[in-house]
């Protein structure tokens, strides 16, 4: 059997709910779909879970907020209405979920409700069982999922049978609605996939495959037929965001095949996501911005056993997670998410990090990228220097390069405002 997940701009509306059903009645093979919330119609639109963050943002802050919520449940409504799903439940489950949310019940409960809805609109419009991911999918504190889900879901889905069930949400293990990450209705098609040892997860979405590059900025990038599950992983860390990088894991030791499928052009093959790609070469580059570099020194940094485990402590105390790090004889680099900390915060840190472990130096800027640039072991190094030829070409600063942490990929730290340049000059040179 074949688990189909279906992404936002997937189930936008009526019109892209009927493809949804077309495509699953042309492969009896494909009996269990998962699906995200309602997504953007258009450029200008709004994506259904930014409506709900916001909505209860509003409410916390006591603001006036009725009509983003009338904006939410009209697009439910229209949608149902289009495709003959009956209203009145739906005006009830509506109802219930802005007391819910008016009473408190907080973020992830309130951003989950667009999975819900969608899932059981579309249940009743294919006609077929719901299953509500709160009873089966159990989520631990740090956002991975808990093998009692699959205890869980072996027990609640039978062979032969049709179900839908919602992605990105489940409970924590204290059973209190809990969300994956943005992007994480991925997710919840791998943990399906794996429950019921799929044949294939075939993950539907808004284009056809895996690019070389972002299509967003490399507007002609070629889909890549086939790439490895690693290289997925790295590509989707440096913001290939097409796939969620944490959505391997599920079917990792399974070895699941996923197609990356285009609801729009079900005709096209796609990317095939495989534990090992027979491709050669480069897989393709990706850019990650918004984020901040820590860069600290110290003579003899090193000699003091002990030292960069402290440091990493004492990040964690400031909310800080290094995503890219690099190390020098006397010096490191951290690379993180400029969101994880404000300037204050930073401030704070780097005086408390010179004071307790009289550094030399210490700094932290943000307006920083990293560029990664993905493809088989024999590939990254030609691929690195070519890459690195490039954007000096372009007049592009190059701050850091870290080759050989990972074979499969290089990392290239550049300014953020050079990120869209460096992303197509590197394009050009790679893959043109
Ligand atoms: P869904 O809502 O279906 O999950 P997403 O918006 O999460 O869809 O992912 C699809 C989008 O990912 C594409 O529309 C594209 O803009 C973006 N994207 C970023 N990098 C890539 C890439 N390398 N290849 C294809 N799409 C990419
Ligand atoms: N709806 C959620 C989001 O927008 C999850 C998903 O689409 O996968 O992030
Ligand atoms: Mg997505």
């Amino acid at each position: 059997m074949v688990v189909c997940k279906f992404g936002g701009s997937s189930v936008a509306d009526a019109g892209q709910i009927r493809k949804v059903k077309s495509i699953l009645e042309s492969d009896e093979r494909r009996s269990v779909v998962v699906v995200s919330a309602p997504g953007k119609r258009n450029k200008e639109d709004d994506k259904i879970t930014d409506l709900l963050y916001r909505y209860n943002d509003m409410v916390r802050s006591g603001q006036s907020c009725r009509p983003v919520f009338n904006v939410i449940a009209k697009r439910f409504s229209e949608i149902a209405h289009a495709l003959g799903v009956e209203e009145k439940e739906l005006a009830e489950k509506l109802d219930d979920i802005r007391y819910q949310i008016d009473a408190g019940r907080g973020a992830d409960y309130t951003a989950s409700r667009g999975e819900y809805l969608s899932a059981y609109i579309i249940s009743m419009f294919l006609g077929w069982e719901f299953i509500d991911a709160a009873d089966v999918i159990v989520i631990n504190s740090d956002s991975t999922v808990n093998d009692e889900t699959y205890a869980r879901l072996s027990k609640r889905l039978e062979s032969g049978k049709r179900y839908v069930i919602p992605g990105f949400y489940g409970v924590s293990e204290q059973g209190v609605v809990k969300t994956f990450t943005r992007g994480g209705s991925d997710i919840t098609g791998a943990i399906v996939a794996r429950a019921l040892s799929a044949e294939l997860y075939e993950n539907w979405t808004d284009v056809s495959g895996v690019a070389a590059a972002d299509p967003r900025i490399v507007e002609d990038a070629a889909s890549v037929p086939e790439l490895s599950y690693d290289e997925v992983r790295e590509l989707s860390d440096v913001g290939a965001s097409v796939f969620h990088e944490e959505a391997i894991a599920p079917i990792y030791h399974l070895g699941i095949p996923i197609n990356i499928r285009n609801t729009n052009r079900p005709e096209d093959a796609g990317t095939m996501i495989v534990p090992q790609a027979k491709r050669g070469g480069l897989a393709g580059i990706s850019v990650k911005g918004g984020l901040s570099r820590l860069s600290l020194r110290r003579l003899m940094l090193f000699k003091r056993s002990g030292m960069r485990h402290a440091l990493l402590t004492m990040l964690h105390i400031f909310g800080i997670r290094p995503c890219y790090s690099l190390f020098g004889i006397d010096s490191i680099v951290w690379y993180f998410d400029s969101r994880m900390a404000s300037e204050s915060v930073c401030h704070s840190m780097c005086e408390r990090l010179k004071g307790e472990f009289a550094l030399d130096e210490i700094s932290v800027d943000s307006g920083y990228a990293v560029m990664g640039i993905v493809g088989s072991r024999d590939s990254i190094a030609k691929g690195c220097m070519d890459a690195v030829a490039a954007l000096s070409r372009e007049g592009i600063d190059v701050v850091s390069v870290n080759l050989g942490s990972s074979e499969i990929s290089a990392l290239i730290g550049i300014h953020e405002k050079d990120a869209k340049a460096a992303l197509k000059a590197a394009y050009a040179s790679l893959f043109d």
